[in-house]
């Protein structure tokens, strides 16, 4: 607290990030990154990277990483727009479509960073209870709204929701409709083509988890190019050298490995329906997972309990000690011998009482 502050910055709730700890190795399983290291294109792509030119700016407009994310998805270059990582570009997207005289509407059990870009940006919202099984029932949507905002598949329960329901969602509306597809590479069907359909579409996606590059900080949005133009008005207002030159090449050196992103991402969904049903044999009901992380909930042991117990045995998962889903786990889907680590403690502290 600080008499210096705005009366904004005294009423903020800021995002709290996943645990990062530098004391201890752990089995990191809390916050949803990749277990394989990126690209081996990428890694020879910075190894090479020549660094005279870090004395000279970046291209303001990532102009070969928008060209090669244009070609991936068979879009035009003013249909792509790259930032800092994806929670760059959505809260872009928030300041730029979201503040509107009608509340921003999202799911009551979603990213927890979409509450927090509303404080920011003084974005009236209102949030839709998902069911009980934590599906969504895409008609309770339908509301008179400034905006919808919904991850696909959804954080934390790693459900999928059909491409159907997002098409009804983006016909029955005259707001910006976003998508957020950050889990989208282990098993969903991306809406992105939807963008050449639908001018009020917009769909974002990052490079911290299907591509093993959380720490470049690297996200992208496709749709229409007036929602683009809308988006490059903000970034150019706030920062025009968001992504920094070595992260546009090794981006593009990403992309360029089909193969390897393609490969990483089976194995990540084959461990995962490995480690899901070991779960269940284990006592935990699993929700079906279509992302790189699983939530579960034990049948006779608190969620809270088995976090601490996990931390103690060097096993790091995340909990989350709010109403509905305090009672379950995430639990990011890792390497074979990581997931067989995690099996094997769990084991071990549910047969003590
Ligand atoms: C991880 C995540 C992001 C942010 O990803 P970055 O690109 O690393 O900023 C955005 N949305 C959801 C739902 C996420 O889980």
């Amino acid at each position: 607290m600080s008499q210096y502050w705005t009366d904004l910055v005294h009423k903020l709730d800021p995002y709290i990030p996943g645990e990062q700890p530098q004391d201890q190795q752990y089995v990191k399983l809390n916050t949803n990154e990749n277990p394989y290291p990126p690209s081996p294109k990428v890694t020879a792509t910075i190894d090479n990277y020549n660094k005279d030119h870090l004395k000279l700016y970046p291209d303001p407009e990532s102009t070969q990483l928008r060209q090669a994310l244009a070609q991936r998805f068979g879009v035009q270059q003013d249909n792509v727009f790259v930032g800092n990582g994806s929670d760059e570009v959505l809260a872009h997207s928030f300041q730029a479509f979201f503040k509107q005289s009608k509340p921003l509407v999202f799911p009551d059990l979603s990213y927890s960073f979409y509450p927090v870009y509303c404080g920011l940006y003084e974005i009236e919202s209102k949030t839709i209870p998902i069911n009980e099984d934590f599906s969504i029932n895409i008609n309770d949507f339908d509301i008179d709204n400034g905006g919808i905002i919904i991850p696909n598949p959804n954080a934390p329960t790693s459900m999928l929701m059909p491409l159907a329901d997002i098409e009804q969602l983006c016909k029955n509306n005259s707001s910006v409709v976003i998508i957020d597809e950050a889990y989208i590479d282990f098993g969903g069907e991306s809406a992105i083509p939807l963008t050449r359909k639908y001018d009020n579409l917009l769909v974002i996606q990052t490079f911290s988890k299907s591509r093993s590059l959380a720490g470049l900080r690297l996200g992208y949005a496709i749709g229409h190019k007036d929602l683009i133009e809308g988006l490059n008005r903000v970034k150019d207002s706030f920062n025009s050298y968001p992504i920094d030159s070595l992260a546009q090449t090794a981006a593009v050196s990403s992309i360029e490995d089909d193969s390897y992103f393609q490969q990483t991402c089976q194995k990540i969904v084959q461990t995962r329906e490995q480690a899901s049903e070991q779960l269940t044999r284990l006592g935990f009901k699993v929700l079906p997972s279509a992302a790189n992380f699983i939530f579960a909930c034990h049948e006779s042991r608190s969620a809270q309990e088995l976090y601490s117990e996990l931390k103690k045995a060097g096993v790091l998962v995340r909990y989350f000690n709010k109403p509905r889903i305090d009672n379950y786990l995430r639990i990011t889907i890792g390497t074979e011998q990581e997931m067989q680590k995690l099996i094997a403690t769990l084991s071990k502290i549910l047969q003590q009482n």
